[in-house]
């Protein structure tokens, strides 16, 4: 599924319009939280982002600092803190009314 203007509208919701890793009112770019690249491992059954690569749930409003210094890191690894980055993500997404089993 493509990235639509909806969508656009709905993924700058999450975070008032600013990136989602630090806080910049300059983003401007959507950045896939799971990499494309990284994707395939994992979209398994039971993980929490178990679906298409363009969800909604996968995808934050980034500056475009922090969207090319992540580029295919895990967020994890861009973020350099599992707990925070994941708490993060499930914050944001549920500011938008999405739970973490859909
Ligand atoms: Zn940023």
């Amino acid at each position: 599924m493509e990235i639509t203007q909806a969508k656009v509208i709905r993924i700058s919701q999450k975070t008032n319009g600013r990136c989602f890793y630090c806080n910049s009112k300059k983003a401007v770019e959507v950045d896939h939280f799971i990499s494309k690249s990284k994707w395939k491992e994992w979209d398994l059954e039971g993980t929490p982002l178990k679906g298409e690569l363009n969800t909604i749930k996968n995808l934050f409003l980034a500056c475009a600092e922090c969207n090319r210094s992540k580029h295919n890191k895990c967020p994890e690894d861009f973020f350099g803190n599992s707990y925070k980055i994941w708490n993060r993500y499930y914050r944001a997404n549920k500011r938008i009314g999405l739970q973490q089993n859909n």
